[in-house]
């Protein structure tokens, strides 16, 4: 058994009020936990052939990193507006507090390649649809999204699974 859960620290009305914020930094700063972490996202994936690992912006890029690399995989980053300097296409999404929108760049992916999702956390699943569209446009095969953690009251991975989408996450947490 893993103690993940317990590596991450919950911050109450953090950035709003009625959120309870999961922060992974907590885990990521902790050695043992941070590898385990690694290489429990990366096992179920490790024989299917991943060409690359997109990360969203911006703690789905730590995870997203080390398990390109566990993989033998490329890293694909999808980014926040403004940050990719090459020709992107943009997905918007709505947040549990906010609305945003994810870029990719037109040539990050290539038509039938063998693509992981990978960002920290799901919640509405909002972030992530943006990223499964913009892998869509690109045309790649995307094998599946992986978090570390799952809020599954919300419905993200529940909205992800109707699209198509398996789903793996190393820690739920009930409620928001
Ligand atoms: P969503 O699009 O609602 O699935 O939100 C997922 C994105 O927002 C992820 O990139 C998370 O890092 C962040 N996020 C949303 N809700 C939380 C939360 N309760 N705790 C930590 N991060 C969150």
């Amino acid at each position: 058994m893993n103690n993940y859960k317990t590596k991450i620290r919950t911050v109450p009305d953090y950035p709003a009020q009625g959120i309870m914020f999961r922060d992974v930094t907590t885990l990521m700063s902790d050695p043992g936990a941070f590898s385990n972490a690694i290489g429990d996202l990366c096992r179920p994936f490790e024989n299917m052939n991943i060409s690359k690992v997109a990360g969203i912006d911006a703690r789905g890029f730590i995870l997203g990193g080390a398990m390109a690399l566990k993989l033998g995989a490329g890293f694909l980053p999808l980014r926040k507006p403004g940050k990719l300097p090459y020709k992107t296409w943009s997905e918007p999404y709505e947040l549990e507090y906010g609305s945003d929108a994810l870029h990719m760049h037109t040539d990050g992916v290539s038509e039938g390649e063998n693509v992981l999702l990978v960002d920290d956390l799901i919640a509405t699943g909002g972030t992530a649809e943006a990223g499964v569209k913009l892998l869509r446009r690109g045309k790649a095969d995307i094998v599946a999204a992986a978090f570390l953690v799952d809020l599954p009251e919300i419905g993200g991975s529940r909205r992800l699974r109707e699209l198509g989408i398996d789903v793996m996450s190393l820690v739920t947490f009930t409620g928001h």
